[in-house]
């Protein structure tokens, strides 16, 4: 069955030659997904939820919108439930990651109401259907409403268990025809080791998709990366803390780490 039509509108604006002179990593993006973790939900609290913190990324979002760049979410729920982890407590595989799926909802919900209140239009699409709190997930309904100018927030990631947000990202990515995935993280982009363990961990600016699998880099899921890697789909990995981060990644500005097809 055919995707969605192609939809000029969500092109990149620039040439790479120019993008390149003006010192960006890759011309300004239209259409973006943005994953938001759980685990930055949760800012400073061991469980749930911090207002503060969803406010930062809800102004990350807005100001992406405002600059008239289409922006749809896709949020993750290791703030409450990781399937994964409570297998190893002794719930079924399956249904604990129908558990993490719908933690995400809720996160969604959180994001939504802080975007309303902004005076973001927005609409929840989830994979596993509940009427009363959200739209199914409907790509082309989802690319109408991003080209009204409103944030589409996807949950319950692929509906599928075994699967995880970072994967639910780059296949939403490719669905809905988006430019890039942007995966918001508490760090400043993909290292050769844990900077939290090793002091002289080094940075990539930018990385290839083999390169970065090789490596068993555990950033984003293999799965995620394999898919973005079969597409040629971008993938920026940075600081969602950071002010402003959000739109310059968009923009190629140098942010945490592009990974992507390298320069033969
Ligand atoms: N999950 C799943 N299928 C999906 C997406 C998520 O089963 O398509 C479950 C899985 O148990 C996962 C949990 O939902 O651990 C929460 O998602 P994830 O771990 O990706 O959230 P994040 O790490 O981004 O907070």
């Amino acid at each position: 069955m055919a995707g969605p039509p192609a939809d000029p509108s969500h092109s990149p604006t620039q040439a790479p030659a120019q993008a390149a002179q003006a010192g960006q990593q890759h011309p300004s993006w239209r259409r973006v997904v943005l994953k938001l973790s759980g685990g930055l939900f949760a800012g400073r609290e061991p469980l749930g939820i911090s207002p503060d913190v969803v406010q930062h990324l809800a102004a990350e979002i807005l100001a992406a919108v405002s600059n008239g760049i289409q922006v749809a979410a896709v949020v993750g729920g290791g703030n409450m439930f990781r399937g994964a982890a409570l297998a190893e407590r002794g719930i079924d595989r399956s249904r604990a990651d129908y558990m993490g799926m719908l933690s995400t909802v809720i996160n969604c919900l959180a994001l939504q109401d802080t975007l309303e209140k902004l005076g973001v239009d927005t609409r929840v699409q989830t994979a596993i259907t509940m009427g009363q709190v959200a739209e199914p997930y409907i790509p082309r309904r989802a690319i109408r409403h991003l080209e009204k100018g409103r944030v589409v927030i996807f949950g319950a990631g692929l509906g599928a268990p075994f699967f995880s947000t970072d994967t639910c990202a780059a296949q939403r990515a490719l669905e809905i025809g988006a430019d890039a995935v942007l995966k918001g993280t508490k760090v400043d982009g993909v290292y050769d080791s844990d900077p939290r363990k090793n002091p002289d961990a080094k940075r990539f600016e930018t990385l290839g998709y083999s390169e970065y699998l090789a490596r068993g880099l555990k950033v984003m899921d293999t799965t995620a990366v394999s898919l973005c890697m079969d597409n040629g789909l971008p993938i920026v990995v940075f600081a969602l803390m950071g002010e402003g981060n959000v739109v310059r990644a968009i923009r190629g500005e140098k942010v945490g780490t592009l990974i992507c097809r390298r320069d033969p």
